[in-house]
């Protein structure tokens, strides 16, 4: 235990130099494993196992101390909050944090901080669910699913929880005090549940006879088709899912679906893909919620990185929620500009599969209410004006009818509603330079460039022949 490590010196020899031995270099995700010093002689087979990490998990800031640079100011705020809030990092997740960065996104996640301290107008429960309780544990929100809260317990505690006031709060439990039994029975006594939502805490730091209670009654439930597993587990403590008790658990309840929360790249591991690989090759498909966290993934390149790794993990990027507004968690939550920014940079510039939904969770318990750039720019009775992700202008008529829109001499987006013109195409555009290459090679198939589409051929193979010439000969306007 961490205790009998202190007083047996253990983090007596770490010197200043040790705080900054963290290197990381910008190789993209899994990377390589890290292991802060303080560990590095510790056996693989301890290391790999998630006991030994749980049991030397930092839990208090006296540990912390020794392990990261503060100010005397910080570890005093720090201090005082640790009677307040609850504090748990195990070795394998601390030995992600660049140790000379007070930014680093792994620290800002898992390292209490003193900003926890200021909250203006967040809440203790922003999203109303024990309003919508209608059996402790249990919120009935949504016509089909159901979210049930299973533990108060955690293999980290998230800074940034939703639910600190159960999970991360000290004696905050109580104030649930669920029933098991109760919960079980209620998902069976209403059979228009169809998805359950199992999640905590973490539903993966149950002990293994409580969690195969949970599964094994919800899988025997005929109208539950889909058990959705929320957990950190795979991101903090992927040694877990090491384990084949665990998998067979899992597995036996047949109707899981893992649910992961990565918010980093630097989160994807060799030994988080060994976890993933494991729960993929069990059957389980994996999808993962992300939150919007200003320092840890609030730019484009960062995001597009933990994309494109949870992808070569095979798993689905599936929600990016905007950070509730929970107590002490204040100074993590950025505009709806900035996820929205985020998603401009994402849709049509990198495969659909890594495009999470952007969805903030609505504040009285109004649920998740998705957001996205505007991709519908104007519309008349005959068609409407798209607009793609180059910027590109399209009408596009969705019913075979003919316009109705007498054209009057205008430009611009007006145009494109009449039909005088039927898109505008930005300059720069990689694709039609492709484009125009292709069609130099084959001179047959190309039309001169040029802006006007005309209406007088009412011919249906005419018009269908006009489409493909359309598709050939698309203006450049735009600068
Ligand atoms: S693992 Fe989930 S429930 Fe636990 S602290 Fe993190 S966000 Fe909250």
């Amino acid at each position: 235990m961490f205790d009998n490590e202190e007083r047996s010196g253990l983090y007596g020899h770490l010197t200043a130099r040790q705080h900054e031995c963290c290197t990381f270099d910008d190789e993209e995700p899994p990377g390589k494993p890290k292991r802060h010093p303080l560990w590095r002689k510790v056996p693989k087979r301890q290391w790999d196992d998630w006991r030994w990490q749980s049991q030397n998990a930092i839990r208090s800031v006296r540990q912390l101390r020794e392990l990261l640079p503060f100010s005397p100011e910080e570890l005093e705020a720090i201090g005082a909050l640790e009677a307040e809030y609850k504090l748990a990092i195990p070795p394998y997740y601390f030995s992600l944090i660049n140790c000379a960065d007070p930014n680093d996104p792994i620290r800002l996640q898992s390292v209490t901080s003193p900003l926890e301290a200021n909250s203006s107008f967040e809440l203790e429960d922003p999203l109303d669910e024990d309003k919508d309780s209608p059996v402790p544990g249990i919120t009935h929100r949504y016509p089909d699913r159901v979210l049930m809260v299973t533990t108060h317990v955690c293999t980290m505690y998230c800074r940034f929880c939703t639910r600190k006031r159960a999970t991360m709060v000290r004696g905050g439990w109580d104030a649930i005090s669920r029933n098991d039994e109760r919960m079980i029975e209620y998902v069976r006594d209403h059979p228009q549940i169809r998805d359950v939502v199992v999640s905590g805490g973490d539903p993966l730091s149950l002990p293994t006879a409580k969690l195969k209670y949970f599964l094994h009654n919800l899988r025997d439930i005929p109208h539950v088709d889909v058990i959705r597993i929320g957990t950190r587990v795979p991101t903090t403590l992927p040694q877990k899912l090491y384990d084949p008790e665990l998998l067979d658990i899992l597995e036996s309840a047949e109707k899981v679906w893992i649910q992961t929360h990565f918010n980093h790249p630097r989160e994807i591991t060799p030994e988080v893909a060994r976890a993933c690989k494991s729960l993929a090759m069990r059957g389980m498909p994996l999808n993962n919620h992300s939150v919007l966290l200003k320092g840890v993934n609030d730019d484009l390149a960062t995001m597009r990185q933990l994309l494109r790794a949870l992808l070569r993990i095979k798993v689905r990027p599936y929600y990016l929620f905007h950070c509730d507004p929970v107590i002490g968690a204040g100074h993590f939550r950025t505009s709806i500009w900035k996820g929205l920014e985020i998603l401009e940079g994402l849709r049509g510039h990198m495969s659909g599969l890594a495009i999470p939904t952007y969805v903030v969770d609505s504040p009285h318990g109004g649920g998740k209410i998705p957001l996205m750039p505007n991709y519908m720019v104007s519309a008349s009775d005959d068609c409407v004006i798209l607009r793609n992700y180059e910027g590109m202008l399209v009408r596009y008529q969705a019913e075979d009818k003919p316009t109705t829109i007498r054209p009057t001499a205008n430009r611009g987006v007006s145009q494109l509603i009449q039909g005088t013109q039927t898109a505008i195409v930005p300059k720069e555009s990689e694709r039609l330079e492709r484009r125009r290459q292709y069609l130099q090679n084959k001179p047959a198939q190309a039309e001169p460039a040029g802006c006007s589409e005309t209406r007088d051929e009412e011919d249906p193979t005419a018009r269908r022949s006009r489409g493909r010439k359309l598709v050939a000969s698309l203006p450049v306007v735009a600068e």
